[in-house]
């Protein structure tokens, strides 16, 4: 009988766990299973979230770039041993080797693989889930998309409309800059006010040194209100009330509390793993990260391992938790992979210094690619080139390389 490998979650870490072991492991049977049809490549959402100029016609092609039906990323292995199978996972077995799914069907397997992902965390502030809007699928996005649309309609000279953005990280300051860069560029810029409200003293403070020095100067000088050391405390129907951070400098005056009055609030404060964790009865960490040992096998359970956002280990050399991003997630799929088709079994470890590249509007970026500062157009391209490179992880390179250019001639209609 042949080995069969089920990959819970077709996102980043699932998707290359799957493509991988399927080429590499022929006698195996891989089966990828995901709730949602499509891949969402997430260092594009801003993309959609702000391309306000776009046709309705030109927005769907918009979103078949950004969120790429899985059964087409199957095809292109070229892999007869690898199936794709649209279910959402509502629970597992470890006694009996089998998931469990909301249809009530069940999946056994030999080797399991959990890449399950992340999801927004409001840290229970009154009001977020009911009022802000979220980006974390294309429909959330295409959502924010028409709610920036109406206001910037709506909004006149006298009576400008006013987008708070709450959340300092590469989420809250892509989407800043590029909305920002956006109305600049077509001379709108008195119709909207964008305020980004940030608990720390600066935005992408996980970032390398020269990356938030970077960006505010550059949200600054394209007129975004940078409302650092301010916390989110509840928000009712178009009024946000802030409250000054704890911990802030004697020399730094901030109002104790703010009530802001907005069109649009984009809530992009945090992410937390998936709460489905919790029902596996599998070791956790105190925020609800499955405690994994250095080659990603998850402590106890010879038979799965686990990675991406749902994922922490405590034994990492560096001390720190492994951040929620897709190049981490990447990395651990390499190796997982290799450790499945293997019996050498590799070890994970994080970098020294996190890459990053955080888009800042009108084609440019700040990053950090292993301890090199990067900045401006140049900065852009090398981002643009970081996406290149994972499409090519995923696809044929023709499929790859058309799929980039078309994204960046519909992301060029909106610059
Ligand atoms: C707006 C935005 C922008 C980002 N930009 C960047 C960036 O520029 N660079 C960067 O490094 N990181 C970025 N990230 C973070 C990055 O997207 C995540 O770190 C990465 O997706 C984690 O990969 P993963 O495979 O663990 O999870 P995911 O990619 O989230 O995949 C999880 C998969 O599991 C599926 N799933 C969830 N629950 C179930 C269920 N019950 N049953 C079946 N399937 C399920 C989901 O549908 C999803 O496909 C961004 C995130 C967001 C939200």
């Amino acid at each position: 009988m042949k080995k069969r490998i089920v990959v819970l979650g077709a996102g980043f870490a699932g998707m290359i766990v799957a493509r991988n072991v399927a080429k590499n492991s022929p006698a195996s049977e891989v089966v990828l299973v995901d709730k949602r049809s499509e891949h969402v490549y997430t260092p594009w959402l801003y993309e959609v979230a702000t391309a306000l100029n776009l046709s309705r016609s030109r927005l769907r092609d918009l979103r078949k770039t950004t969120a790429i039906p899985i059964k087409d990323i199957v095809k292109c292995t070229g892999c007869t041993n690898i199936s794709f199978r649209q279910k959402e996972v509502v629970g597992l077995s470890t006694e009996d080797h089998h998931v469990i799914f909301a249809d009530k069907t069940t999946l056994a397997y030999d080797t399991l693989v959990i890449a399950l992902g992340s999801e927004v965390h409001d840290f229970g502030i009154p009001g977020v889930a009911k009022h802000a809007s979220i980006m974390k699928t294309v429909e959330g996005c295409l959502q924010l998309r028409d709610r920036f649309e109406a206001a910037v309609e709506h909004a006149t000279e006298q009576k400008p409309a006013t987008f708070i953005i709450v959340g300092g990280g590469a989420t809250g300051v892509e989407t800043a800059a590029e909305l920002s860069a956006f109305l600049h560029t077509r001379k709108l810029q008195r119709l909207v006010k964008i305020l980004l409200v940030n608990a720390g003293p600066s935005v992408l403070h996980r970032f390398a040194p020269n990356m938030p020095v970077d960006a505010m100067r550059r949200l600054e000088r394209l007129g975004v209100r940078l409302m650092m050391n301010r916390m989110l405390s509840e928000v009712k129907a178009g009024k946000a009330i802030l409250h000054s951070a704890p911990n802030i400098p004697n020399d730094v005056r901030i109002p104790k509390e703010e009530i802001v009055h907005f069109d649009v609030l984009l809530w992009s404060g945090g992410v937390k793993p998936h709460g489905i964790a919790r029902t596996f009865r599998l070791g956790l960490d105190a925020h609800g990260h499955i405690l994994v040992d250095r080659t990603l096998r998850v402590k106890g359970h010879d038979d799965i391992y686990c990675l991406g956002d749902i994922v922490s280990c405590a034994d990492d050399p560096s001390g720190r938790p492994y951040p929620p991003c897709a190049w981490a997630a990447v990395d651990q799929a390499a190796i997982v992979a290799q450790n499945i088709c293997s019996d050498a079994p590799r070890e994970y470890s994080l970098p020294k210094r996190f890459p990053g590249i955080v888009a800042i509007g009108e084609r440019r970026a700040t990053g950090s690619i292993y301890g090199f500062p990067v900045s401006g157009r140049l900065g852009f391209m090398i981002r643009r080139m970081v996406d290149l490179n994972y499409l090519l992880k995923i696809m044929t390179p023709s499929h790859a390389v058309t799929f980039w250019r078309k994204a960046n001639r519909l992301f060029r209609l909106n610059d």
